[in-house]
């Protein structure tokens, strides 16, 4: 049992000299739900199982694991929707039915998005996905648009990338930059 224990000790330190990140205790936790409007079944499945992957990776908005997003049946800090796109102007009038939108706690995906994603993304399907459920959150959060910084660069997930990230490149995935941005809103503590 001794001898089990400190192999998977040690084991467990190489692992974490390998992966080059220590392991971070959260330091946060956000709630959030997940709802439908005008459709439902296995698309709305899949939005989970992206928002799960999403909001789980370390390049996300958990911020390198700081902050833990839990998935509740209902209610929660904000709810992620998965809207058909003529209910999507049912949140706002400014929402549009071409593309998703986020009203006040409603991070709202627009389904012919997340279903087909968008003519002008670079990149496949599975990535895409990705980044609307990050970019739609990060307005939660409280960021507007970014604008492309370096030509050649990745972009902001903040970007307008539904509507093509040129000059810099697809990224599905908050900059450094914008993760720290995010630790100093949610008062994160101990990153540079
Ligand atoms: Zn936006």
């Amino acid at each position: 049992m001794r001898r089990f224990f400190t192999w998977a000790c040690c084991s467990l330190a190489i692992a974490l000299v390998w992966s080059g990140t220590p392991a971070t205790a959260a330091q946060i936790e956000i709630t959030y739900s997940i709802a439908a409007r005008g459709t439902s079944g296995q698309a709305v499945a899949l939005l989970a199982a992206t928002a799960d992957q999403a909001y789980a990776d370390p390049r996300g908005w958990s911020l390198w694991g700081r902050v833990r997003f839990r998935h509740v049946a209902s209610g929660g800090e904000f709810t992620l929707w998965l809207a058909a796109p003529e209910s999507m102007t049912t949140f706002s009038s400014a929402c549009s039915p071409s593309w998703s939108c986020t009203v006040g706690r409603n991070v709202v995906i627009n389904e012919s998005r997340f279903r087909n994603g968008s003519p002008y993304w670079i990149g496949d399907l599975a990535r895409y996905r990705i980044m609307v459920v990050n970019h739609e959150t990060g307005h939660w959060l409280g960021f507007d648009h970014a604008t492309c910084p370096t030509p050649g660069a990745m972009g902001p997930v903040m970007m307008q990338q539904s509507k093509g990230s040129y000059p810099c490149l697809p990224n599905p995935w908050p900059l450094a930059t914008e993760r720290l941005a995010a630790a100093r809103i949610l008062g994160v503590t101990g990153l540079k």
